[in-house]
């Protein structure tokens, strides 16, 4: 499939010959516009770029769109995966969590039936040992926040994960397909842990709370198969921890096709 532009106008019709000289005008400079996106990018197309997420890993030219491993909304999970499959990403790391991988898989799904894409993106799930800055949600109670407080952690949110909407009966998201009902506070599979909010909130009223995923679960995500490669966040601290969810991850790991490990701090 080739890259395709689209360009949206408007021409009168009133003056007929006006608008031909407009429209051939317009062609002219759409082929201009394409000509100089071609001679300076070099995009491949599509179909050219149908070779295998592990050979792109060889080349050294692998790309991966990041989710998160703590991202877990899965309509801007399932959206994004469809527009990265599109545009030819080699792998889709996102959090081990079962609806989020069912999204992940679904949009490269949507993508691969509407432009009959030959390359499949490799579904890669990050997991942890020990407590990772990857792996926590910012947490508070909005019925102690003070009435008058202007809200800075609303605004220095990056991913719209904290709301003041669940008062108000028209309360809905903006990021779902469907109205549904918030509650005040940070919406939780929105906040990815970015920490941003923290040091704003003038009455420290934030606390980050931080997790580990569940061994078991991830073995029972990994052994539905629709999972190509996992990445391990480990502290380096202690190779007791990754030893222990090695072993509890049992033989679920056989069908991967890359296996990660990213040491935070090695001493
Ligand atoms: S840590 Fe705070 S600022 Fe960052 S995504 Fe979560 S709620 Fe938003
Ligand atoms: S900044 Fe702190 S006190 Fe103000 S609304 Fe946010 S969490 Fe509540």
């Amino acid at each position: 499939m080739a890259l395709r532009y689209f360009c949206n106008t408007k021409i009168s019709t009133y003056h007929h010959h006006h608008a031909k000289e407009a429209l051939g005008e317009l062609r002219s400079s759409i082929e201009n516009v394409k000509s100089l996106i071609s001679n300076t990018l070099k995009l491949p197309s599509l179909s050219s770029s149908s070779s295998s997420p592990l050979q792109s890993l060889q080349r050294g030219n692998w790309v991966k769109l990041i989710c998160g491993a703590s991202f877990e909304d899965v309509v801007d999970i399932r959206n994004l995966s469809l527009v990265y499959t599109l545009s030819g990403v080699d792998c889709i790391d996102c959090a081990a969590d079962a609806s989020v991988v069912s999204a992940v898989n679904e949009g490269i799904l949507a993508a691969k039936e509407i432009a009959g894409l030959q390359k499949k993106p490799w579904v890669m799930i990050s997991v942890n040992d020990d407590k990772d800055l990857h792996f926590r949600k910012a947490e508070f109670d909005p019925e102690n926040c003070p009435a008058n407080c202007s809200r800075p952690c609303e605004i220095v949110c990056p991913a719209n994960a904290i709301s003041f909407l669940g008062k108000s009966a028209s309360g809905t998201s903006s990021n779902t397909e469907l109205p549904r009902v918030l509650v005040d506070g940070v919406i939780t599979e929105r906040c990815y842990g970015c920490g941003r909010c923290l040091p704003v909130c003038p009455y420290d009223k934030i606390r980050e709370v931080t997790y580990v995923r569940d061994a078991a679960t991830t073995a029972d995500l990994l052994r539905r198969n629709d999972v190509d490669a996992m990445e391990i966040h480990t502290s380096g601290r202690q190779s007791a921890q990754f030893k222990e969810l090695w072993c509890a991850l049992g033989n679920s790991v056989e069908n991967l096709k890359l296996m990660k490990a990213s040491a935070l701090q090695i001493k």
